[in-house]
């Protein structure tokens, strides 16, 4: 396997948390044999982490929960990863950009007896243009001499280095207290937002696909929670209607019952409207006129959905108007115009009849459920091996590119960073993609993937 030297289950139990009081992340990077992994058995209090002298050891675990003045966090010990594959430097610069994508903040471990070397500032450079916290442990500072060592790393530029001593637990102290000074309460990767609160719905599409009427049809027929905001109810901007048994929030509202008719820059408008909307929303309901022929603007406005990152549910209104040699165009329509958004869920309804309108519900539920899917970084690695196996990348320049590990760095949409040995082509990208929907579903949901190519 390409992931030998680490257990991506753990990883996933550092970022999969949701729901269970989530705990902030500290990443501990450096270079081989700096102490990384001393370091960690420090904080944590006892032996867990193995610690041996050779660089690359295979280790176990990478993640532990740890315990520093009341406050609980993850460690995670980057040590040991990819070394025999990648070479040091490509590894250092993997853990960083782990760190930089999964934590929430960061101990660079330097050896104060080396000094800082040209990958410690390569990987320097990594983790400030993160802007995530970095905490610099100038290591193996085992008595007052070393002091002066310490004091050369200023020259890293990450702030003031702190004198410790892994080993003998010198200065440890001091250290973890700044650590919790910049490691956030909680983690970044929440999904607390809007956990609970009402789902919140943009009902997008151009002008007179059907949008009001939908609106109404589905106010009027079912329970309208009425804002208790003063003034709200007569210019609602977001409305409250309960479906299903459930409450949802239609976001911006205003715009679609005011019914404005513009001549001048209508287009304009509607597209600031509609990104208004798609910025407040977590769903996004894509009107489709099937009375006309699917336009560019239509088209337009699917790619501002999914550019969005939303949940995206396509509903082909007007239904009513359909005779078989309209739906024998609109079919063909939707194959040659609608591939980019062949992962959305669809519903064919009326808003004048009602036709099918209760299908919206069951449609965003499985929109949302693909938006906030997250797969476990072992069965990731465990596909991204087998694809690897069947479907290698195509040899360019004698070289064969390979994807060694990836981890889903975040749902809402589901954005995963694949690390690979070289540049994949963006074919073998879409293809990856394309698998991904298949093993793992992702309905109405668009999907991130992003490469980091280690030399
Ligand atoms: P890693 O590869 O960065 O995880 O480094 P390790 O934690 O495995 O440590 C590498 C070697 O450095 C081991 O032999 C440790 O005992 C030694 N070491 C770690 N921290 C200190 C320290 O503070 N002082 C001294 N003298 N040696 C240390
Ligand atoms: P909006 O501009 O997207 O809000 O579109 P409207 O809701 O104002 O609808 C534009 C026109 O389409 C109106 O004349 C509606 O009566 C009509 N309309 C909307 N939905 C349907 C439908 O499902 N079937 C039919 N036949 N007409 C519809």
């Amino acid at each position: 396997a390409a992931q030998e030297g680490f257990d991506p289950e753990d990883i996933e139990g550092a970022l999969d948390e949701a729901g269970h009081g989530p705990l902030p992340v500290l990443a501990v990077v450096g270079r081989p044999n700096v102490g990384k992994s001393t370091l960690v058995n420090r904080i944590l209090g006892r032996r867990e982490a193995v610690v041996e002298d050779r660089p690359g050891v295979t280790r176990d675990r990478v993640t532990y929960e740890a315990e520093w003045a009341g406050r609980r966090f993850k460690v995670v010990d980057t040590g040991g990863w990819e070394q025999d594959v990648l070479g040091i430097d490509a590894s250092v610069a993997a853990q960083a950009e782990f760190a930089i994508e999964a934590a929430d903040a960061v101990i660079f471990v330097v050896d104060a007896g080396v000094g800082a070397t040209d990958t410690d500032e390569a990987v320097v450079k990594l983790l400030r243009r993160a802007g995530k916290p970095v905490v610099l442990c100038a290591n193996k500072v085992d008595g007052q001499s070393g002091e002066a060592d310490a004091a050369m790393l200023w020259s890293l530029g990450l702030g003031e280095p702190h004198p410790v001593s892994a080993l003998h637990g010198r200065g440890t102290g001091d250290m973890l207290d700044e650590v919790l000074n910049v490691l956030p309460e909680a983690p970044a990767q929440t999904f607390g937002q809007a956990l609970g609160g009402p789902r919140r719905i943009a009902l997008i599409g151009r002008p007179n696909v059907g949008k009001s009427s939908l609106l109404n049809k589905v106010a009027g027929e079912n329970r309208v929670v009425v804002n208790e905001v003063a003034g709200t109810t007569r210019d609602p901007v977001d409305e409250r209607i309960e479906l299903a048994g459930r409450t949802w929030t239609f976001v911006d509202t205003a715009g679609i019952r005011r019914r404005v008719h513009l001549t001048e820059g209508a287009d304009y408008y509607a597209s600031l409207r509609t990104a208004a909307a798609l910025e407040k929303a977590e769903v996004a309901v894509v009107l489709i006129d099937v009375s006309e022929p699917i336009s560019v603007q239509d088209t337009r406005i699917i790619s501002m959905a999914v550019d969005s990152g939303r949940a995206v549910v396509i509903a082909y209104n007007k239904w009513d108007t359909l005779d078989e040699e309209r739906r024998f165009y609109l079919e063909r329509e939707i194959e040659r115009d609608l591939v980019q958004v062949q992962w959305a869920p669809r519903v064919n309804i009326s808003a004048a009849t009602g036709r099918h309108t209760e299908k919206l519900v069951p449609a965003m539920d499985t929109a949302l459920e693909g938006w906030e899917t997250r797969v476990p970084t072992g069965r990731l690695n465990a596909f991204l091996g087998e694809i690897a196996a069947s479907h290698p990348h195509p040899v360019r320049g004698g070289k064969q590119p390979r994807v060694l590990f990836g981890t889903q760095a975040g749902t809402r949409p589901p954005r995963f960073v694949l690390f690979a040995s070289g540049f994949l082509e963006a074919g073998y990208r879409r293809f990856i993609e394309r698998r991904l929907r298949e093993e793992f579903g992702f309905r109405g949901t668009p999907i991130q993937v992003s490469v980091r190519v280690r030399e």
